[in-house]
């Protein structure tokens, strides 16, 4: 019984059931070399056994012995994996059952062909769609990785209906999710783990098979590489492809990162899909066999211990070719895609062959036609001999593509070179449970091998951090011992010398007492006993001593530093107290200073509103002596106290508390400037200072009613002055004001803005600008307040742009439709031509004659009724300057005239 990557159905057993023995197996064992046939087989079992992977019960067909898989070592062993239902097919096909049904417990395949009628086909391994790719890996490819590195050359090849999941199960990185890794990364993962880098070499080759021509997807220049096959040897070798040495998996994932760009690129070069091209990957193995080892794995048992250690070291060479084939489905489609059939033959030449060639070894073919085409050339050596081929076929589920399944799983049968089984009518009650352990398996295994993954990177982590640790610890003991031992022998040192001292005294004062008294050895004795007593005491008291002095020394040294960090902090502090106290002081004057002004303000405006609007006509100069005071005693009174206060204060200082945190200042200091701004020969002051683009950011930051009220105010007066009109326009201010138009309720907001854009509508320059920026708009859109404040300002502005735009025509610059009239004005012009409210009448009667003066204008004033107006105001307007101007322009036009005459209307 063999396990996992081993448990193969194996091909004696199968033979038997025919009773002949095949070509396949004629010609691997004619290939084949006995030894090391026997060695693989030694290999692969024990690959299976450690490999820990589930085991087929005895009595299944996958469970072969020893002896069978010995039979036949170079038998093309096949899978047949099944993907997963994807998006698309579970919506389309959410009605009707899979095509196929899995049993993998008898790695049996039950293909539907109708709802009562299924054929069953056996195949050496069945995964199903819940198979682990490292599962996959461990059956499909990892016995032939393990041939590969024991020195024999080894083949993976993936078939099957594009989108079935080829490329899945061979090339998958697995960057995101290593249980996603594929055969490639895997196989080379396994490779690096067994070789010795100091002595062996890994070495692969990217390649392209795509209309017979073979491309080097290491070096997209190379795109016709040749094949060399050795006569004698029967070695297939590509001596043009790029081979590029691989030290670790990192470089291994980049490089085929750069096939996979490369591939991209050709194929879009040469207009055809991955799908329709084989690609190839091969990796050479190099390792050099030690004599002693070689000697034990011949198996010669009678090589004497000299003849071993003379063996000279040796190079055992593996070659691993890994091929994702193209799409299956073009064998029978050739011709589709708008290929001429000779191209498509050419496209699917290797592929048929390929399926040639299987048949051939299949069916005791005495001819194989290897030399067919150069896939079979490349893979000659992969059939047979010593080579170890293992091939999945990969399927869909979806019964819309049950002929392209169909003839996949044929492919399969025919590599295995089996027949279909008898139909089995039995069924086991026990599938559904074996079925459920599968699955479960197969998801703890992609569990587990991502936990394990988990760890082994925890446990790394963790043993950097720890040995860091630990090394910082003992640089610091070191460092601690170092100190204390010079410390110790300082003090020892320090008190061997006091003693001797005192020991020479006392000596001195013991010779002279000797003289005196004469006294005897025992006092002598006594003395000494005292005398070290007394300097043993002595050395305590004086390392006691020692350490309370560079106690106090310590504490003395941080009572000072604490000490002057307070004075500073204290310092500190002061300094802080003074200034806020200074600052309070200026905060509470300049809030005098601003609710006096602004106090004051209010009651400039509450004085000039009672003598203001009304009597004033909607003139030119309306809305300026509206806000600006009128000359008479009082006002004069505020006009020095503001200039006074102007003075004090200092404009910048005023300015800048536009900007103000608190709401109720903003609204004062805008206030303040609009007042300033009322005075003519205080507006060159406010935009050198800056004071038109803060009005301008305030009336578009702020949403306070207020300020958009008085800032447009202030806008429209300092609008009134050449320089500053086409500072507004460059500042954008026709947009801000269109937008304060739009959101205004107060028609005292919109009759500032209505001012502001009428002035603008007065120069020469800025027509086209206002006009592109939707100032004509703006103004049409505030019609609909219908306050005649609103309304004269309006007819205001039509007027001016009117007049300017006379002007222009008269001069040349101008040719074209007035743009008042593009834009939409003329409707309301001859509505509101005879207002009652006479500052509207007397600006569109002005209006309408400006525009009468342009021939171009002449047919949309008629068509739109102006031409009515115009008579009208010819023969009824009160001023006479008017009148007579509407007249004039009358009768000098043809088109009018013309139109009077078509009308029989005696003029
Ligand atoms: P092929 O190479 O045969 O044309 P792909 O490998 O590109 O097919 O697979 C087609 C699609 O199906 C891809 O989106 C792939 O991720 C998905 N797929 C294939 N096999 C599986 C599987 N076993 N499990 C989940 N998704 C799969
Ligand atoms: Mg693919």
């Amino acid at each position: 019984m063999a396990s996992g990557g081993a448990n193969y159905r194996n091909g004696t057993q199968r033979n038997s059931l025919k009773g002949t023995t095949t070509a396949t197996d004629r010609q691997l064992s004619m290939n084949s070399n006995p030894s090391k046939a026997a060695l693989k087989n030694k290999s692969l079992s024990s690959v299976g056994a450690s490999s820990g992977l589930r085991k087929s019960s005895p009595g299944s067909l996958g469970g072969g012995t020893a002896k069978d898989d010995a039979g036949v070592p170079g038998r093309v062993r096949v899978a047949v994996r099944l993907r997963p239902r994807n998006a698309e097919e579970s919506v389309a096909d959410a009605d009707f059952a899979d095509c196929v049904e899995l049993q993998p417990e008898f790695k049996r395949l039950k293909l539907r062909k109708n709802n009562w009628d299924t054929d069953t086909y056996e195949f050496d391994e069945v995964l199903t769609e819940f198979a682990s790719q490292k599962r996959v890996y461990e059956i499909v490819a990892k016995p032939v990785v393990e041939s590969v590195l024991d020195g024999y050359n080894g083949t993976v090849m993936a078939y099957g209906q594009t989108g079935t999941g080829k490329t899945y199960t061979l090339g998958r990185l697995g960057e995101e999710d290593t249980a996603d890794r594929g055969i490639i990364v895997r196989a080379m993962e396994d490779i690096l783990a067994d070789v010795s880098l100091e002595s062996d070499s890994v070495s692969v080759s990217y390649l392209q098979l795509y209309m017979e021509s073979l491309q080097d997807l290491l070096d997209p220049t190379n795109d016709n590489i040749s094949i060399v096959e050795d006569p004698k040897s029967g070695d297939v070798s590509l001596p043009g492809a790029t081979l590029v040495e691989i030290r670790d998996q990192q470089s291994f994932l980049e490089l085929l990162q750069l096939g996979e760009a490369h591939r991209y690129a050709a194929n879009t070069r040469l207009n055809t899909e991955s799908s329709r091209s084989h690609a190839l990957l091969m990796v050479h193995v190099k390792r050099s066999v030690k004599g002693r080892e070689l000697a034990h794995s011949s198996q010669n048992g009678n090589s004497t211990n000299m003849a071993k250690s003379l063996r000279p070291t040796l190079v055992r060479k593996g070659k691993l070719v890994v091929v994702d084939l193209a799409g299956s489905e073009r064998i029978d489609k050739s011709g589709s895609e708008g290929h001429t059939l000779e191209e498509a033959k050419s496209i699917n030449l290797s592929l048929s062959a390929l399926g040639k060639c299987i048949n051939a070894l299949a069916e005791n073919s005495a001819h194989v036609p290897v030399r067919d085409s150069k896939l079979t050339r490349l893979l000659r050596d992969s059939f047979g001999g010593t080579a170890r081929t293992s091939l999945v076929i990969t399927i869909g589920p979806s019964p819309r593509h049950r002929g392209e399944t169909t003839s996949t799983i044929m492919f399969g049968q025919r590599a295995m070179k089996v027949e279909n089984m008898l139909k089995l009518k039995e069924e086991f009650d026990y599938k559904s449970l074996a079925r459920k352990l599968d699955i479960q398996l197969d998801k703890l295994i992609m569990e587990h091998e991502r936990k394990q993954k988990a760890f082994e990177e925890e446990i790394e982590r963790i043993t950097t951090d720890t040995q860091n640790q630990i090394s910082e610890a003992e640089r610091n003991y070191a460092d601690a011992m170092e100190k204390e031992r010079l410390k110790y022998q300082k003090d020892y040192m320090e008190s061997i010398k006091k003693l001797e001292e005192k020991w020479m005294m006392n000596q001195h004062k013991l010779g002279e007492r000797k003289d005196q008294m004469a006294s005897t050895a025992e006092e002598v004795a006594e003395l000494q006993k005292l005398l070290s007593k007394e300097t043993s005491l002595r050395k305590a008291a004086e390392e006691e001593v020692n350490n309370l002095k560079s106690q106090l020394a310590q504490l003395k040294m941080s009572e000072a530093s604490a000490n002057s960090e307070i004075l500073k902090l204290r310092k500190m502090l002061e300094d802080e107290a003074y200034r806020k106290e200074k600052l309070e002081g200026e905060i509470s004057m300049l809030q005098t200073q601003l609710l006096q002004l602004s106090f004051e303000a209010d009651e400039t405006r509450r004085r000039l509103d009672r003598g203001g609007p009304g009597k004033v006509p909607g003139g030119l100069d309306s809305l300026i002596s509206q806000v600006r005071p009128q000359v008479n005693d009082s006002v004069n009174e505020e006009k020095a106290s503001i200039a006074n206060l102007f003075e004090q204060v200092g404009l910048q200082k005023i300015l800048s508390l536009l900007e103000a945190e608190d709401a109720d200042v903003r609204i004062h200091a805008v206030k303040v400037v609009a007042n300033l701004a009322a005075e003519e020969s205080n507006q060159q002051k406010i935009v050198e200072a800056g004071g038109l683009t803060s009005l301008l950011l305030l009336l578009g930051s702020s949403e306070d009613e207020t300020i958009h009220r008085v800032a447009a105010g202030a806008i429209a007066n300092l609008a009134m002055n050449e320089t500053n009109q086409e500072l507004i326009m460059s500042e954008g201010g026709i947009r801000l004001l269109s937008i304060t138009a739009a959101n205004a309720e107060d028609p005292q907001t919109l009759r500032m803005v209505a001012g502001a854009i009428a002035n603008l509508c007065g120069n020469d320059k800025l027509q086209n600008k206002l006009r592109g920026e939707g100032g004509i708009k703006a103004l049409l859109g505030m019609v609909k307040c219908g306050h005649p404040d609103v309304l004269a300002q309006v007819a205001r502005g039509i007027a001016n742009f009117a007049k300017c735009e006379s002007r222009a025509s008269a001069q040349g610059s101008k040719t074209g439709r007035s743009l008042l009239i593009e834009d939409g004005a003329l409707p309301w012009i001859v509505q509101n031509a005879n207002n009652d409210a006479s500052p509207i009448r007397r600006h569109i009667e002005l209006a309408v004659c400006h525009l009468a003066q342009h021939e171009v204008n002449a047919r949309d004033m008629i068509t739109g009724g102006a031409l009515w107006e115009l008579v009208r105001i010819s023969q009824d307007c009160s001023r006479e300057d008017i009148r007579t101007l509407a007249h004039r322009t009358l009768t000098s036009s043809p088109t009018f005239l013309a139109e009077l005459r078509r009308l029989r209307i005696d003029y």
